[in-house]
């Protein structure tokens, strides 16, 4: 989710002064309007209603690649990429789905499932009716384009065991999961078979900046042996390979998008820091994310995965998926 000011979440005032040439005037205002608001998801609603008479938006593009997971087999582990942050695991044959946000919007839903925010440029690989049962779902923190109300809703199932950040336990009221357990940094949880850890990445959990106190979890999963950390949302922190220290890791999911302005960085790494993070870490396999469906930041929509394919092209085979609905499987 677009950071505002970070550790304030109110707009940076330098960016106000300073309103960057690709803005129009009108869309300008908004973002202004959006400091007097005060609201996490006030950018989207603005953004969203100015976005109506822009006559250039984009058209939904279709993945090239849909996944079936109900093909996949239960003695591997298979991954799939269903666009921004959203990531569709069978994990040795329990069934993970990350911060699923499948619905054509993200944002605020002030009425139901009405969302008003940004929609998408790529649609999502699978909609919530086509990803199968799911013994989990994980959601690394509360911000719009990671913690989706309507997708949440639609996967409602009392087979399905949930995980969520510290103190956004209120926000599922009404949802009926098998469980729904919070997870602080540090702590690990075993469910459906696998161990989840929450690991302290540098970003922050406000779904509404007044509401202090909801943590952003980046997430270790573990089972068999196999290690997979998901970064979620962060800057560059020396943070994680702290907390994975002696901890093999397969796979790591690193956002690498929402960097612009200079001062979203902080929060969200650079396609360069998010390479960096997953060496530190000595990262069997990358996936890049958090790039391509969404318009959350100034960077151009293609600048992340460019420059990131710039920084691994010594060693571009370590990236597994490029591309939002592809398919990987973790050779043995
Ligand atoms: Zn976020
Ligand atoms: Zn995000």
């Amino acid at each position: 989710m677009i950071p505002l000011k970070h550790q304030g979440n109110i707009i940076n005032n330098e960016s106000l002064s300073q309103p960057p040439k690709r803005y129009t005037r009108r869309k300008f205002i908004g973002v202004g309007l959006l400091g007097t608001l005060g609201l996490t998801g006030g950018y989207f609603a603005i953004d969203n209603a100015l976005q109506k008479d822009n006559k250039s938006r984009q058209k939904l593009i279709r993945p090239n690649y849909i996944p079936t997971p109900n093909k996949w087999p239960n003695n591997e582990v298979t991954v799939a990429w269903l666009g921004h942050a959203s990531f569709l695991i069978n994990f040795f044959g329990t069934r993970i789905l990350i911060d699923p946000a499948l619905n054509s919007h993200i944002g605020i839903t002030p009425i139901g499932d009405l969302t008003i925010g940004p929609s998408r440029y790529i649609a999502p690989a699978l909609s919530s009716d086509e990803v199968g049962p799911i013994d989990l779902v994980l959601v690394s923190h509360a911000h719009t384009d990671h913690f989706d109300y309507p997708t949440l809703r639609k996967l409602q199932s009392p087979n399905t065991f949930v995980v969520t950040a510290k103190n956004t336990l209120p926000l599922w009221n009404g949802m009926k999961f098998q469980s729904i357990e919070e997870i602080h940094w540090q702590e690990s949880k075993s469910l459906a078979g696998v161990t989840v850890k929450a690991i302290e990445g540098q970003h922050w959990g406000a779904r509404i900046p007044w509401k202090k106190g909801m943590e952003a979890n980046s997430l270790l999963l573990s089972k068999n042996g196999i290690n997979i950390f998901f970064g979620a949302d962060t800057g560059y922190t020396k943070l994680i390979q702290q907390q994975l220290s002696g901890v093999s890791i397969d796979l790591a999911i690193m956002g690498i998008g929402a960097y612009s302005p200079k001062s979203f960085e902080t929060r969200h790494a650079t396609p360069e820091q998010a390479w960096k993070m997953a060496e530190e870490i000595s990262a069997k396999w990358i996936i890049p994310m958090h790039w391509g469906s969404f318009n959350l930041s100034r960077e151009p929509m293609e600048e992340p995965i460019a420059r990131f394919r710039q920084v691994a092209s010594g060693q571009i085979e370590k990236v597994a998926i490029q591309e939002t609905g592809v398919t990987w499987t973790l050779p043995r």
